[in-house]
């Protein structure tokens, strides 16, 4: 579904990402694991055409979208939920939610979307005309997951959905991005919480300084030494 091959990102002369390859089939949860300044981040902005390659490709349903704007690559299915949640803090929830789905025009599907993300989220039902910016950290990070939802991603994008979030808080936000993978919506994880993101992904990558430095299943990682030492506090 997603191929990245070989891609250099810079931050003026800071060479961020220093030839990363890596590829997404469709139906998985895929995971990025690393410490902080791996280069994470910059890798989901990089997908998501917030930041452009200086070299390599990046191929979505086998369509080079390397270097699109972001909104043309939510046009082409992929979304992000950004590190830190960023809801509009002044407008609604129902608010957020509507801008999540301005790119599109059928009424009805937009509608439907509308009922699965409160039915996956209750709590921004009942929430649905408070002020986003008052809400808790975790409802917020409910909302801005709904809201790239409401783009009907067939890739999602998260960037450290668990951030600041109480332990309770992270299992309801992993068991919904499970939930959101079993109907149909392929996932791409970044995090630091890199046994919970161990638990329900299918692969996962492991990213230290602009580079790959280990992939396979996450049963396979789980059981490496390596990972458990620097990642999963050894045993
Ligand atoms: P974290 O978990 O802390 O968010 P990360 O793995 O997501 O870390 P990135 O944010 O992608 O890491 O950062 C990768 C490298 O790029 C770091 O060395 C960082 O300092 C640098 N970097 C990130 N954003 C910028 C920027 N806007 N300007 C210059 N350098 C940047």
């Amino acid at each position: 579904m997603l191929q990245i091959n070989d891609i250099h990102v810079y931050y003026g002369n800071i060479h961020a990402i220093k030839g990363i390859s890596l590829e997404i089939n469709q139906g998985e949860i895929v995971t990025l694991i690393g410490a902080n300044g791996a280069g994470k981040s910059t890798l989901l902005k990089t997908i998501s055409g917030l930041l452009k390659p200086k070299n390599g490709d990046i191929l979505f349903e086998g369509q080079s979208v390397a270097g699109n704007v972001a909104q043309a690559i939510v046009k082409k299915g992929i979304s992000q939920v950004p590190e830190g949640r960023r809801v509009f803090s002044n407008m609604s929830v129902e608010e957020n939610l509507e801008l999540g789905a301005y790119i599109r025009k059928d009424k009805q599907g937009i509608r439907e979307d509308f009922d699965k993300v409160y039915q996956l989220f209750p709590r921004l039902h009942e929430r649905r005309k408070q002020q986003a910016g008052t809400m808790s950290g975790g409802e917020q990070q409910m909302l801005a997951m709904g809201r790239a939802l409401m783009a009907r991603p067939r890739l999602l994008l998260l960037d450290e959905p668990s951030m600041g979030l109480a332990p309770l808080l992270v299992k309801t936000i992993f068991r919904i991005i499970k939930e959101i993978n079993q109907s149909g919506t392929t996932i791409l994880l970044v995090e630091q919480n890199a046994n919970m993101a161990l638990s329900i992904a299918d692969r996962a990558y492991v990213i230290e300084t602009g580079k790959i430095v280990l992939s396979g299943t996450s049963d396979e990682l789980n059981q490496s030494e390596q990972i458990q030492m620097a990642y999963l506090g050894g045993h």
